[in-house]
């Protein structure tokens, strides 16, 4: 039987392209991603924040050594693939596994050091909420629809735990199952948009940029030319602290704000040439400042940081619990 080939097979008998998709691998995701928030921890403005998410990725860490998802679905993969569609938009392929996990997160946070004080009767709430009402709130969280308050505060703890299941669905795929999607602004795996982008170091993704996938944690190659949220290549240019507020006590050359005159929003950008310890989603978190000098500017931040408690529909609302 012959078989034609797909891009996937193509890129895989040539030994010289770049990694096109880089699929998550849990453990050392969430590691590394807790030894990077207690790091940026220190001296910073929302130094108390971090700690408490450093040990809410601890407990991700545990949680997804032992979370048991649906297997990758061959014909899920297929249709996919066929209409070059995103694997599995996350609101609408929650792994039943998420409950266990985010019981295991709530009850390590129950006792974290730096436990936020409004945060306990968020605790509290999910921890007895019914399993049906859980679901709602998870898809009206992945998707940003969410209006009050108190779901506001709950959503960085459920995503927490959804980033724990969807990580795991995704690490267990191959390359070559990740559809070409269209539009490349959304995650090829779950249709969420990147957290931040990164500029990586070391083996076959060196001094490439890739997408990060504030849900699953893929992360997709696209050229440094091109826009993230409107794939314009036209305008695109680079703001850190130092250019924004010269002189600043924290100025992170490895954080920079990627705007685009085309759609006028920005995206942080990480290179590790700069720090090869920069985790896209940590220095995203740990990099507030730049949003509030971004704020100053006519540039919109593109998508939200899955982490922080805050609405696209009110972008007035306090940041922090
Ligand atoms: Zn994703
Ligand atoms: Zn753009």
């Amino acid at each position: 039987m012959q078989r034609i080939l797909q891009p996937g097979d193509i890129e895989a008998l040539d030994r010289t392209s770049p990694t096109r998709v880089r699929l998550p691998q849990p453990a050392s995701l969430f590691a590394e991603r807790a030894a990077r928030l207690a790091q940026k921890a220190e001296g910073n403005p929302i130094a108390d924040y971090l700690r408490f998410l450093s040990h809410l990725a601890r407990a991700q860490q545990h949680a997804a050594a032992s979370v048991q998802t649906a297997a990758p679905d061959a014909e899920l993969i297929a249709r996919a693939q066929e209409h070059s569609m995103p694997l599995m938009p996350a609101a609408s392929h929650v792994d039943p596994a998420w409950h266990g996990v985010l019981d295991q997160l709530v009850q390590a946070c129950a006792g974290a050091p730096a436990l936020p004080e409004a945060l306990a009767p968020v605790l509290e709430r999910l921890r007895t909420m019914a399993g049906e009402e859980r679901d709602t709130l998870a898809r009206r969280v992945l998707v940003g629809l969410l209006s009050e308050s108190e779901d506001l505060a709950a959503a960085p703890l459920v995503m927490a735990a959804l980033q724990v299941v969807f990580a795991d669905r995704a690490s267990r795929l191959r390359e070559a199952d990740i559809p070409y999607t269209e539009p490349a602004t959304i995650c090829p795996v779950c249709a969420t948009a990147p957290v931040a982008s990164v500029l990586r170091i070391g083996g076959q993704s060196a001094g490439l940029r890739y997408l990060h996938c504030g849900t699953c944690a893929t992360e997709w190659h696209m050229v440094r030319i091109k826009c993230s949220h409107c794939e314009s290549t036209q305008g695109i240019r680079y703001q850190g602290l130092e250019q924004l507020e010269p002189g600043a006590a924290q100025a992170d050359q490895a954080v920079l704000a990627e705007t685009c005159d085309a759609c006028h929003t920005y995206r942080k950008l990480v290179n590790q040439e700069k720090d090869p310890l920069g985790e896209p989603l940590a220095d995203d978190l740990a990099t507030l400042m730049l949003d509030l000098l971004m704020g100053e500017t006519d540039y919109a931040r593109a998508s939200m940081n899955p982490l922080l408690p805050l609405s696209d529909a009110d972008p007035s609302a306090d940041p922090l619990p």
